[in-house]
């Protein structure tokens, strides 16, 4: 009998990986996700600004069971036995397996801001998730007034796509520069620093003078406390009152981690870095976002390369075959403008039991480039979307 490999999740790492591993053959893939389609992050900024239709982030899941050797169940998993080596889902069905990924993307975090509870999540979109919260706020940014303030509270390290709430200020500030000029954008920040920072303030400057305000953790930009009702978001130092409020919460691996006990206090599943692997709990392969990347940020080009490696690492463990020492590389492109983008880029390889960085093998757009240069990265952010939403989906 082939060896079972079941993949909880269908995002850009559980999607790559179950294709992956039912293309090396003798191994039957099941995938378990529970929606039918899946909508995509990358470029929800831009739906969020009114630049672009949600339709264009929605993928479906279900063709998926399409590909020999894999198997779509379309439910989702609720526990997991893992001496028995057994998944059991939401309607009881228990599901035998050798190996188990689990690829469940994040949990926003409910507990970690007083008073952001899940009422709170709906008039304060997180908008971390794509889907209805997305959708909702922007229609938020479509109703609020002209001289109103948009206030995004941006989360601690680490997080779901590092320059995601400054590329969603920057295409904010373009939709309110086009619509609502006397409107401001301020990001209240758990941090002190973030991804692409001074390509980012290089940006606001040049195309959104006066309209982003940046406020760091050392002035009093983390957010402790909302109250959705009046609108209100409380600092250590004071309070803002917004007239559209984007709460973006720590967040921690999806839910089925804890369940599984591959997550450890963090809230976050250390792997092992060839094989992802987990460090807590044989046979349990976790990757993407709930995983512990090491020097790896959270996004979907690194849960694509991520899958990859983890599907070629299962293949070799159910063949009795040692693995190769992986290398792994990201680029995060961020738009500034619906025509304007920058990126990093980074690679990546085991080294002290984590995924550490090549020194001098990445780097970032240059500062003060061009405006030719910012227009070929949006091209090839673009680009980038396509190829990989089609290699994963279609
Ligand atoms: P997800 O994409 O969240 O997929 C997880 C899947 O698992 C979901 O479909 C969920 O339904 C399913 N699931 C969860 N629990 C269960 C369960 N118990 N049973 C069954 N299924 C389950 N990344 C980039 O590379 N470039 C970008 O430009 C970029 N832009 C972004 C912009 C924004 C605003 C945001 C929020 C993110 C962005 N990202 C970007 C990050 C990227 O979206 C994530 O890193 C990526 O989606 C991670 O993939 P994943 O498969 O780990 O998780």
């Amino acid at each position: 009998a082939p060896a079972r490999v079941v993949v909880v999740g269908g995002g850009f790492a559980g999607a790559s990986c179950a294709r992956a591993l039912a293309g090396a053959g003798g191994i039957a893939v099941t995938l378990v996700e529970p929606s039918a389609d899946y909508v995509a992050c990358p470029f929800s900024n831009a739906v969020i600004a009114g630049l672009r239709d949600l339709r264009r982030q929605t993928f479906e899941v279900a063709a998926l069971a399409r590909v020999p050797g894999l198997a779509h169940a379309p439910r989702a998993a609720v526990a997991v036995d893992a001496d028995a080596r057994r998944v059991r889902l939401d309607d009881g069905t228990q599901l035998a397996y050798d190996r188990l990924v689990l690829a469940p993307g994040i949990e926003v975090r409910l507990d970690a801001i007083a008073g952001y509870d899940a009422a709170a999540a709906e008039a304060m979109p997180h908008a971390w998730k794509a889907g209805s919260q997305t959708l909702a706020l922007r229609r938020q940014l479509a109703a609020m007034p002209d001289g109103g303030v948009v206030v995004i509270a941006a989360p601690p390290n680490p997080f779901r796509c590092p320059p995601g709430p400054y590329e969603r200020a920057s295409l904010i500030a373009h939709f309110l520069k086009t619509h609502k000029p006397r409107a401001k954008v301020l990001i209240l920040d758990a941090k002190d620093a973030f991804s692409k920072q001074r390509l980012f303030e290089e940006a606001w400057a040049a195309r959104y003078p006066g309209m982003i305000e940046w406020v760091s953790l050392s002035f009093g930009g983390r957010v402790i406390e909302v109250d959705a009702a009046a609108r209100t978001l409380v600092t250590e130092f004071g309070r803002h009152r917004a007239d559209v409020a984007n709460v973006i919460p720590p967040q921690r691996a999806g839910p089925i981690a804890a369940a599984a006990g591959v997550a450890d206090a963090s809230g976050w599943c250390p792997v092992d870095p060839v094989t992802f692997e987990s460090r807590l709990v044989p046979e349990i392969h976790v990757i993407g976002d709930a995983a512990i990347g090491g020097a790896m940020p959270k996004s979907a080009f690194t849960a694509n390369g991520q899958a990859l490696v983890c599907a070629a690492a299962v293949a070799d463990l159910l063949a009795g075959r040692a693995s190769a020492e992986p290398k792994l590389v990201n680029t995060c492109y961020s738009l500034v403008a619906p025509d304007a983008a920058i990126s990093i880029a980074g690679v990546y390889r085991p080294r002290d039991g984590l995924l550490a960085e090549v020194a001098g093998a990445g780097g970032t757009s240059p500062l003060g480039a061009p405006e030719a240069v910012r227009a070929a990265e949006a091209a090839y952010a673009a680009a980038w979307f396509e190829t990989l939403t089609r290699r994963v989906y279609a």
